[in-house]
């Protein structure tokens, strides 16, 4: 996935834990195999080179799962999550080799008109299609969170229940730190120029997710001005809606690392209340107002619980 990740566990300390170690290793290696558009051999890629609309991928259960995910935030964002908008990721210059230029409109437009996720053709929950030639999808925005939740299964499954992983800043945190409270997760501050570990604010985390997405990190300069990776299908373009970051609490890891994606292109008007009438989800925006001051705007339970 290109990034790091971090797995801290409460074990008896004659335990050993490298067979443990070894299995997060398989774990993480498999999903690369699965969602790596980096990966030419990855079921993605091999997915993202069919052209007849008439053929048909089987795909292995993890793959699965993230689509059926994203199917569920792509319908309730109203299609600002979306995979399918690999095109215009491709377009706009991130997650490839080429350097970045900005593109003109009918190259956008022409983009444009290959996203959508309802072009993915389910067959069956491990068999699926395109109904367009050249639909791509991108799993950049949920995979990480998906992984976070594997590998808590893996950990889970060995039989301990106090433990957080943490795979590119997205998290899981089950149960509690070897004293008995709750884990404790930064959320970072949302600036270029800030160090990458200053924290603006510590949140208490106890058998629950969170995912943070951002337009501080991953961006690029086309023409001296800033663009960041998070693209809105609707337009076509990157994101500049002032959001600087927005931090969701969730469940499972795969549903707030997509969901903050999603809420992140929908800003805060259209976001706070969808999350308000969906049980389990909370979120943090950081918005820059017009002075370049930083404002929250967190929905009525963020913070409120472990
Ligand atoms: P990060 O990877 O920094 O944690 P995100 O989880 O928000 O950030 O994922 C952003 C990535 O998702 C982009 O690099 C791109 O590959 C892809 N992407 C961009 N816009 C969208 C979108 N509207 N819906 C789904 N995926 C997107
Ligand atoms: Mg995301």
């Amino acid at each position: 996935m290109g990034t790091t990740y971090h797995i801290t566990v409460v074990a008896p300390f004659w335990n050993s834990l490298s067979r443990l170690e070894q299995l997060i290793r398989e774990e993480l290696l498999a999903l690369n195999q699965s969602m790596s558009v980096y990966d030419p051999n990855s079921e993605i890629s091999r997915f993202n080179a069919m052209t007849d609309t008439a053929a048909a991928l089987e795909i292995s259960d993890r793959f699965a799962d993230v689509l059926e995910i994203s199917n569920d935030v792509w319908r309730r964002t109203r299609g600002a999550f979306d995979p399918t908008v690999f095109p215009l990721v491709k377009l706009w210059g991130f997650n490839t080799d080429g350097s970045p230029k900005l593109p003109d409109a009918a190259a956008i437009e022409a983009a444009k008109q290959r996203v959508g996720f309802d072009r993915v053709r389910f067959d069956a929950r491990n068999r699926i299609g395109k109904t367009l030639p050249n639909v791509g999808i991108d799993l950049s925005a949920i995979a990480k969170g998906y992984g976070v939740d594997r590998v808590a299964g893996v950990v889970r499954n060995a039989g301990y229940t106090d433990f957080i992983v943490e795979i590119g800043g997205e998290v899981f945190a089950a149960g509690t730190k070897a004293d008995g409270r709750p884990w404790k997760v930064g959320v970072n501050y949302p600036d270029v120029a800030a160090p990458p570990d200053l924290v603006y604010k510590t949140l208490l985390l106890s058998n629950r997710a969170v995912a943070t997405s951002g337009n501080y990190r991953n961006f690029q300069h086309i023409e001296g001005k800033r663009y960041t990776h998070i693209i809105d299908p609707q337009t076509g373009w990157p994101i500049d809606n002032g959001v600087a970051s927005v931090t969701v609490l969730a469940d499972t890891c795969a549903l707030a690392d997509g969901l903050a994606t999603g809420l992140m292109v929908l800003g805060p008007e259209q976001a706070i209340p969808l999350v308000e009438q969906w049980p389990g989800i909370d979120c943090l925006f950081l918005v820059n107002d017009a002075e370049g001051k930083l404002i929250e705007i967190a929905s009525s339970g963020f913070g409120k619980t472990p």
